[in-house]
């Protein structure tokens, strides 16, 4: 069976490419020759993941999933979420963003955050949402080299190290990406 992963991103890519079952060909975007530019036009997360996954299944015909993550800050109302990459503006610059985000909780005693992610899956057989969660807090100022984004502000919980801090494996391991993969991975398996 044919599969899209709606990505030109090669890292994601090779990653998930290498957990799927075999009777899976997994294509990317660049592999079907689709350089759309597909807006994120919707206001949610999942809209965002949904929209992506149906513009490849009907203008390529071919199964399709497609991820959109985002931060969920509890006191900000859960924003920045489906607006996390232009939070401080459509540059989607990560350094501006993470300024703004310290600027917002200056005074809030509350820091506590999650970060998600979506999957959208669209086949013959309909549509299907998986979501990752990672809970944690956004600490006081950046800590961390590695990773991107908000990385060096996100903490997550039952660790002293935030993102940024961490080698990748053990982020993938407990993220809120890794986790919505699994859950894709195993509803793929027993299909
Ligand atoms: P995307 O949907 O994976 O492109 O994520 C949208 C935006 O959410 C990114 O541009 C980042 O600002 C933020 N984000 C998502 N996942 C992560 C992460 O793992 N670390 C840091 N920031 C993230």
């Amino acid at each position: 069976m044919k599969l899209v992963f709606a990505t030109h991103n090669k890292n994601k890519f090779r990653e998930v490419k290498a957990q799927m079952p075999s009777h899976i060909e997994l294509l990317s975007l660049t592999d079907i020759n689709c350089f759309d530019d597909i807006a994120e036009t919707e206001d949610t997360i999942e809209g965002n993941a949904l929209l992506k996954a149906r513009y490849v299944k009907d203008h390529f015909g071919i199964d399709c999933f497609a991820d959109d993550s985002g931060l969920e800050v509890e006191a900000l109302d859960n924003a920045p979420g489906v607006y996390s990459a232009r939070y401080a503006g459509p540059e989607k610059d990560a350094n501006a963003n993470n300024r703004k985000l310290l600027d917002e909780l200056q005074k809030e005693s509350n820091r506590a955050a999650r970060f998600k992610t979506v999957i959208a899956l669209t086949t013959a057989e309909g549509e299907k949402l998986f979501t990752g969660l990672c809970p944690g807090v956004i600490v006081k100022s950046p800590r961390g080299e590695g990773g991107f984004g908000y990385d060096p502000l996100f903490q997550p919980d039952g660790y002293d190290r935030t993102f940024a801090e961490m080698p990748l494996s053990l982020k993938t391991e407990i993220g809120h990406r890794g986790k919505a993969i699994a859950q894709l991975l195993e509803y793929l398996k027993v299909e």
